[in-house]
């Protein structure tokens, strides 16, 4: 049979990330991640997965964000009996994130039941702690720019993507036909992570495209958060900035650093990371210092820029303590988490600002707010939006169109075929234009479950 590569998922839309390629012989599936934001989406983590689990022989991860990884605890549940391999940063950084989404299906769950709101008696968790666990057990951790056999005759070669720690574009040497995925590219330039690797040759590239409409403002975040910060402090208001935990924090707290080395920030202002995700995120970043682009002593200072809050009675208090401060806190697009609690008591408050760190997904809280949703619902109650609300989107993971047609570039003839996944239609048909215009190659855009021969 010949090669076959099936889109299951991250076609159309930029989460539930996962492509299956196999040629009856073996089956090797690139990332499994699960499917976040609206509702029809989420739904698709509950339906059967559409190729038997147990035929899958590998799994290679490009990073550790819950929508390139979430849903291996299901699947490891449902018959995936075979490795799944990632660089050594990706594996520390999902046992983070996946032990939180269990976590969070279980309280989930929980809540449902004792408040009677599923139609499911009982209401199910999607996985447990415990399938998170064993699913732990299944990783193998991989060093850069070295070949592993991960399936009888198919190799594995992992470069580095910058995106977020450990993030990885996967190379894959199917006996002889290269089969290249960017995983999420990172910005060039960032000042933590190195710029994404330039990959020499495809025959075949799945390329991400979430930012494919799209070019980052030239703004320079720094300037942009000692303004916002500044003029917040002035009106007596705090800074609230919701952030991703992996990644966005660690880059928020660079940045302070940077700010208060050049003391631009308002003498003695405190600055809390209240989020213990990110405090264990950060605690992942330390041990991987060797992949960052700052020296080892400069890293340790950013990170002591901020106090962390680890226990859920010093965050509560912390929206009683006098403003001005600035708290960086989870989830990045406001759908959970301890960000919630300092919403409600800060965006009624237009002295205060809300300060977003990045991509806001279609019907995240995040989204309504940035539209102009003068209330938003949070735990049943309407919340009045007041506050100053602003987007650092400079500060995207995400490389922009530009920084993708950048490191197309680098390829040293056209693949015979580029597929766009990891993007809204809208972003993902805009980059094929570009692709198909400036670069000549052949690209399109590709179709949930849809399979193609290769
Ligand atoms: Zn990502």
């Amino acid at each position: 049979m010949d090669l076959e590569l099936k889109f299951l998922g991250a076609a159309g839309t930029v989460t539930g990330s996962r492509h299956l390629l196999s040629d009856g012989e073996a089956s090797v599936m690139l990332d499994c991640g699960m499917f976040q934001g609206l509702k029809t989406l989420r739904q698709r983590n509950w339906a059967p997965f559409p190729v038997d689990p147990a035929e899958i022989d590998a799994i290679v991860l490009s990073h550790a964000h819950l929508d390139h990884s979430g849903y291996l605890p299901r699947l490891v549940r449902d018959g995936f009996k075979g490795n799944v391999y990632a660089s050594e940063a990706t594996i520390d950084l999902c046992d983070i994130l996946l032990a939180d989404s269990a976590h969070l299906q279980e309280s989930d769950a929980d809540f449902a039941n004792r408040h009677g709101l599923s139609k499911h008696r009982p209401a199910l968790p999607l996985y447990t702690t415990a399938d998170a666990r064993r699913a732990m057990s299944r990783f193998k951790g991989m060093d850069f720019a070295a070949p592993y056999e991960v399936a009888p005759g198919v190799h594995a070669r992992l470069s580095r993507a910058g995106h977020i720690l450990g993030a990885s574009i996967v190379e894959i040497d199917w006996r002889g036909t290269r089969v290249v995925f960017s995983g999420d590219l990172g910005r060039y330039g960032d000042p933590l992570l190195p710029d994404p690797e330039p990959i020499g040759q495809a025959d075949y590239l799945l390329l991400e495209s979430t930012y494919g409409d799209r070019r980052h403002e030239p703004l320079d975040a720094m300037e942009q958060l000692a303004d916002i910060i500044g003029r917040t402090a002035q009106r007596g208001g705090s800074v609230i900035i919701p952030a991703f935990a992996v990644g966005r924090a660690q880059l928020l707290l660079w940045y302070l650093h940077m700010l208060k080395k050049q003391k631009r920030l308002p003498a003695g202002l405190p600055i809390y990371l209240d989020s213990p995700m990110s405090v264990n995120a950060v605690e992942v970043y330390r041990r991987h210092r060797d992949l960052m682009r700052p020296d080892i002593g400069e890293c340790d200072e950013a990170y002591g820029v901020a106090h962390y809050v680890r226990d859920a009675e010093e965050s509560k208090k912390l929206d009683t303590t006098p403003m001005p401060k600035v708290i960086i806190s989870a989830s990045g697009m406001a759908t959970g988490g301890r960000v919630l609690h300092h919403l409600k008591r800060y965006a009624p408050d237009p002295r205060s600002t809300i300060l977003f760190s990045g991509y806001q997904a279609a019907g995240t809280r995040g989204s309504k707010m940035l539209h102009g949703a003068d209330t938003i619902k949070i735990h049943g109650e309407y919340v009045p939006v007041r506050a100053e609300l602003s987007n650092l989107s400079m500060l995207s993971a995400h490389a922009d169109s530009d920084e993708i047609l950048r490191w197309l570039r680098g390829f040293k003839k056209a693949p015979r075929a580029t597929f766009l996944v990891h993007g809204e239609p809208e972003a993902a048909d805009t980059l094929r234009l570009r692709i198909k215009d400036e670069l000549g190659w052949s690209c399109r855009v590709v179709e949930h479950l849809e399979s193609v021969r290769l």
